[in-house]
C-alpha cells in the first residue's frame, strides 16, 4: 500500500515538472492568460496616444524657435485645464490621485449621469476613469497640424461645431477652428504628470491642470478653438482676436457657451479661457448667455 501512494506521489511530481516545463504554470504566461483584453487594449492605447503626443510636440517644436516656445510653455502656465496638452512627455513616474483611492475622492462627487448635456465636471465633481462617451465622432473640420487623438467630440456636439465653424465663415469671413476636443482619462493623466514634473507638486500642477477626472474633455462635449494667425495654439493670445469676440457674442447660437469666462474664477476653479467651449445645448447656452451665468450657477438655479 505504501509503495503505492509512493508511485502515485511520483506520477504527480512527474506531471506538474512536465507542465512547468512547459511553461504552462510559469506567473508570466499566466497572467498573459487571463489578463482582461479590454485592459490590455487599453494599455496599448494608452502607449500609443504617449507616443502620438511625443510625435505632435516635435512637429511643434520644429516650426518655431526655441524662444516662441519658451515664451508659450511659460503662458501655459498661467493658464486653466488645457495647460500642459503641448508639453514633452516625462519618463519618470509620478504618483498622483488615483480615482478610487480614499485621497482622490476626499470632498468630491462622482458624476452619476456622465452622458448629460448639462453634465457638470469640475474640481469638485468627477468623472470615473472608465468613463468614455459612446457617440464620438471627429468632427468635419479640425485646426492643422493638431493631434489627432484630440480631434473626437460627441456627435451632437461636433455637428454643432461645424455649424458654427460655417456660420463664422459666411458671415463675418472668419476661421475659427476646433484645435482640441475629447481628451481620455489616459491622455489627462500624461498631461497632469507632465505639468507635475514641470511644477514640482501635484498642489502646484492643479493650479493650472485638471486632474484626471476633473476634466471636461473627457466628456466629449468641450473643444478648445483656435484660429490661424495665432496658429492655431491654445492660449491667451488666443483672447485678443476677433475670432475670440465673435465666438463670445455668438457661441450660444449652436448650443455653447465660454465655460471660463473672466472675472469667475472663484465659481469655476480656473481662470478665464476665451478659447474653451462647452456644449450645453441651445436652449441652455441661450440661459446662460442672456443671465451672464457660468455653468455652476446656471445648475445652482435649477
Ligand atoms: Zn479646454
Amino acid at each position: 500500500m505504501k509503495k503505492l501512494t509512493f508511485l502515485f506521489i511520483l506520477l504527480i511530481a512527474a506531471v506538474f515538472i512536465f507542465f512547468y516545463a512547459s511553461g504552462r504554470f510559469s506567473p508570466g504566461t499566466q497572467a498573459q492568460q487571463t489578463a482582461d483584453p479590454v485592459e490590455e487594449f487599453r494599455e496599448d492605447d494608452f502607449q500609443t496616444e504617449e507616443d502620438r503626443l511625443e510625435e505632435s510636440d516635435s512637429s511643434e517644436e520644429s516650426t518655431t524657435d526655441s524662444e516662441e516656445a519658451e515664451t508659450a510653455l511659460d503662458e501655459r502656465d498661467q493658464q486653466g485645464p488645457d495647460s500642459g496638452l503641448e508639453d514633452e512627455g516625462s519618463e519618470t513616474e509620478i504618483e498622483v490621485p488615483i480615482p478610487g483611492t480614499e485621497e482622490y475622492y476626499k470632498g468630491v462627487t462622482v458624476v452619476d449621469k456622465p452622458d448629460h448635456l448639462t453634465v457638470l465636471v469640475n474640481k469638485k465633481n468627477v468623472l470615473k476613469s472608465d468613463y468614455e462617451p459612446s457617440d464620438l465622432v471627429k468632427p468635419e473640420v479640425f485646426a492643422p497640424g493638431r493631434s489627432e487623438i484630440e480631434m473626437f467630440m460627441r456627435e451632437e456636439a461636433a455637428e454643432a461645431v461645424l455649424e458654427l465653424v460655417n456660420t463664422a465663415e459666411e458671415e463675418e469671413n472668419l476661421e475659427i477652428l476646433p484645435a482640441s476636443a475629447y481628451r481620455s482619462y489616459d491622455l489627462q493623466t500624461i498631461i497632469f504628470k507632465n505639468n507635475v514634473s514641470r511644477k514640482g507638486s501635484v498642489e502646484k500642477a492643479n493650479e493650472t491642470s485638471a486632474l484626471p477626472g476633473q476634466s471636461e474633455h473627457q466628456t466629449g462635449l468641450a473643444v478648445d478653438m483656435s484660429c490661424s494667425s495665432v496658429g492655431y495654439q491654445i492660449n491667451s493670445s488666443f483672447g485678443d482676436t476677433e475670432e475670440a469676440e465673435w465666438l463670445a457674442d455668438n457661441a450660444h447660437r449652436f448650443g455653447f457657451i465660454i465655460r471660463y469666462p473672466e472675472g469667475k474664477t472663484k465659481i469655476t476653479g480656473y481662470n478665464y479661457e476665451p478659447w474653451h467651449l462647452r456644449y450645453v445645448g441651445k436652449d441652455t447656452a441661450k440661459s446662460i448667455y442672456e443671465e451672464g451665468l457660468t455653468l455652476e450657477e446656471y445648475l445652482e438655479k435649477q
